[in-house]
C-alpha cells in the first residue's frame, strides 16, 4: 500500500502532478495542490514525484 503526501510549504501550486496522476488523487484547491481523495488510493507510480519541480511530493510504502 502506498500513501502520498504533499508538503504545502513546498508546493508552488503548478498542478503538474495532478495532471499526470492515474488515480486522480491530486486536486488544485485554488492556491496549492493537495491530496483530495483517499491517500491510500495512491498506486505508487511516482509520476507526481518525478514531475514536481520543488520536491513537495512524497510517497511512502506501508
Ligand atoms: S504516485 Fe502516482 S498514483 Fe500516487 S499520487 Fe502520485 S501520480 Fe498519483
Ligand atoms: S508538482 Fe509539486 S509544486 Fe506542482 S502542484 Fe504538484 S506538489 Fe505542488
Amino acid at each position: 500500500m502506498f500513501i502520498v503526501s504533499i508538503d504545502p510549504d513546498e508546493c508552488s501550486g503548478c498542478n503538474t502532478c495532478a495532471d499526470g496522476c492515474p488515480a486522480h488523487l491530486l486536486k488544485f484547491n485554488g492556491e496549492k495542490t493537495e491530496v483530495a481523495g483517499e491517500e491510500t488510493d495512491c498506486m505508487g507510480c511516482e509520476s507526481c514525484v518525478t514531475v514536481c519541480p520543488t520536491g513537495a511530493v512524497s510517497i511512502n510504502e506501508m
